[in-house]
């Protein structure tokens, strides 16, 4: 899939990209997508020239565009192949949305503020990618409409699994999830067998609240 990257950062870029194999990742996949996708226009003009430091920053609406390590690393843990639809819950500012949309067949991806989800269809238009579905609304609850999911990927904390999501995901589909308290929480993989579900404790991460129903209540 092509992407119309321009030669801007793309030093800072490839520098990241070392840093984050220095780190462990590996997944030549998921290294290509970092290498095609432009985080640069996926965040504010103010803090454009930090685009490339393996860090989070704001977007607005006191949300955040999660560090490059951790979005490489959640990439890492889906091992997808190209032939998968998967489901993101907070989108934010539409960079991980890019980086799927290279890696699978299809991404739906949900994001409860209406203003970051336009900037973000802005941004995912900009890099040329046709195979995102976006819509506003409560992730906790999932889009049953085009569902099962081969993965689903929740970038935002949230109390406990959301079941909706369990039930959302195919037979061998994994959902991968912080849960714990509103400022800390560890990376859950959730597997749906035919017998039922497997239970699978990752890192230890920091996200905002997931706010929903299946969530926190608010902010
Ligand atoms: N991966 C994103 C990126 O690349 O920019 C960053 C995600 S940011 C850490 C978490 C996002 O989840 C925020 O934009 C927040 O508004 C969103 N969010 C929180 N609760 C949500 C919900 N119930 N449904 C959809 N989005 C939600």
């Amino acid at each position: 899939m092509a992407s119309p990257v321009t030669p801007q950062f793309t030093g800072a870029r490839r520098r990241l990209i070392d840093e984050l194999r220095a780190k462990g990742i590996s997944d030549l996949a998921v290294l290509r997508a970092l290498d095609l996708t432009p985080r640069h226009q996926f965040v504010p003009t103010g803090v454009r020239h930090r685009a490339y430091e393996d860090a989070p920053l704001p977007i607005g609406s006191g949300q955040t565009i999660s560090q490059p390590y951790v979005h490489a690393m959640y990439l890492q843990t889906l091992r997808l192949h190209g032939s998968e639809k998967v489901l993101e819950i907070g989108t934010g500012s539409g960079y991980q949305t890019v980086l799927l949309a290279h890696l699978c067949r299809h991404v739906y991806s949900i994001e409860r503020i209406r203003p970051l989800i336009e900037t973000a269809r802005d941004a995912i238009t900009e890099c040329g990618v046709t195979n995102v579905s976006l819509l506003c609304g409560d992730g906790t609850l999932g889009w049953p409409e085009f569902a099962p999911y081969d993965a689903i990927l929740v970038g935002a904390g949230a109390p406990e699994i959301p079941q909706p999501l369990v039930a959302q995901l195919a037979e061998g589909g994994r959902l991968i999830v912080p849960i714990g308290g509103r400022d800390d929480q560890r990376l859950v993989e959730i597997t749906r067998t035919a017998a039922g579900v497997e239970r699978r404790n990752l890192s230890d991460v920091r996200f905002v609240p997931l706010v929903g129903k299946h969530g926190w209540e608010s902010t």
